[in-house]
C-alpha cells in the first residue's frame, strides 16, 4: 500500500508563516528568529507576529523573549501564547520545567507523546490558539531531521531563511538544509549571513573571525539571495542573553538595523 504525503493544513488564523533554519546549530539562528519576528512587527506596527520554537531539545525562546510559565489554556482547550514586546510565542520551553528536557508535565498528556513518538509535530495537533497573525516565525532546530520534514509536510510555508556563518562547516550544512527544502517544495526565500565580521570596539579594526564571504559564494552557487549581514557583536548576545532582544531594546544601533533591513527583504 503506498502512502502518499501528509496533506498540509494552514494554521488556523495564521497568514504567512517563514521558517528560520540553519544546518549547524549555533550560527545564530534563534538569535535571528527573535530579531526579526521583533524586526518585521516594528518595520509595520499594523502587523500582528508570532513566534514558534519549534527547537525541542534546545528552546530559546523563553529565554531570549524574557518569558516564563505554563501557557493557559482556552474555554475550547487551545493553548494561549505567551505575549512579550507585542509578539505572541509558544515553545517547548513552556511546557517542559527548566533544566529538565524531558519532564513532560500539565499540558503534556500521554496522547501528546503518542504523537511525539510518531514524530508527529504535535505543535499543530496540539492546537494553539494564535488569534489573528499575519506573520507566523518558526524557529526550527537545526539540522535536516524528522522535525524539520514534518514542519515542511504538514503546514503550507510562505518561505524559508538560512541561518550560517561564513565557515565552510556551517556552510556545508546549511547548503544540506536549502536542498531539503527545495525537495519538499518550500521557496527559500535567502540567506542569512551571521557573525560576518568583527569590529574591534577600541581599535575599530575589522576582522572576519569566521571568514569572509562564505554565505554570498553558497548563495551565488544555489542561485539564492544574500538577504543581509549580521555582525558578530557583544551588544547582541548580551541583549539576548538579558531576555531584550537588540531590535527591541536598542533600535537605533546598527546592529538592530541589520535586522530591520532584513525584515523589509522577507
Ligand atoms: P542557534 O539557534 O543557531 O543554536 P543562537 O541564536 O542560540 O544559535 O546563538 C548562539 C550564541 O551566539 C548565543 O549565545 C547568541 O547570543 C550568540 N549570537 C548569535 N548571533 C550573534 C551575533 N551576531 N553576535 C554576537 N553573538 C551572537
Amino acid at each position: 500500500m503506498s502512502r502518499g504525503l501528509p496533506k498540509q493544513k494552514p494554521i488556523e488564523g495564521v497568514k504567512q508563516v517563514i521558517v528560520v533554519a540553519s544546518g549547524k546549530g549555533g550560527v545564530g539562528k534563534s538569535t535571528t528568529a527573535v530579531n526579526l519576528a521583533l524586526a518585521l512587527a516594528a518595520n509595520d506596527s499594523s502587523k500582528a507576529i508570532g513566534l514558534l520554537d519549534v527547537d525541542v531539545y534546545g528552546p530559546s525562546i523563553p529565554k531570549m523573549m524574557n518569558l516564563k510559565g505554563n501557557p493557559e489554556l482556552s474555554q475550547s482547550n487551545l493553548m494561549r501564547p505567551l505575549l512579550n514586546y507585542g509578539i505572541a510565542c509558544m515553545s517547548m520551553g513552556f511546557l517542559v520545567e527548566e533544566n529538565e528536557p524531558v519532564v513532560w508535565r500539565g499540558l503534556m498528556v500521554m496522547s501528546a507523546i503518542e504523537k511525539l513518538l510518531r514524530q508527529r509535530l504535535y505543535f499543530f495537533d496540539f492546537k494553539v490558539d494564535w488569534g489573528q497573525l499575519d506573520y507566523l516565525v518558526v524557529d526550527m532546530p537545526p539540522g535536516t531531521g524528522d522535525v524539520q520534514l514534518s514542519v515542511s509536510q504538514n503546514i503550507p510555508i510562505t518561505g524559508a531563511v538560512i541561518v550560517s556563518t561564513p565557515q565552510d562547516i556551517a556552510l556545508m550544512d546549511a547548503h544540506k538544509g536549502a536542498e531539503m527544502f527545495r525537495k519538499v517544495h518550500v521557496p527559500v526565500l535567502g540567506l542569512i549571513q551571521n557573525m560576518s565580521v568583527f569590529q574591534c570596539p577600541k581599535c575599530k579594526h575589522k576582522t572576519h573571525i569566521f571568514g569572509a564571504d562564505g554565505a554570498r559564494k553558497l548563495a551565488h552557487t544555489l542561485g539564492l539571495e544574500v538577504l543581509g549581514d549580521i555582525p558578530l557583536h557583544l551588544n547582541i548576545r548580551e541583549a539576548s542573553d538579558t531576555g531584550q532582544p537588540i531590535v527591541f531594546s536598542q533600535p537605533e544601533s546598527d546592529e538592530a538595523k541589520a535586522y530591520l533591513r532584513i525584515a523589509v527583504e522577507v
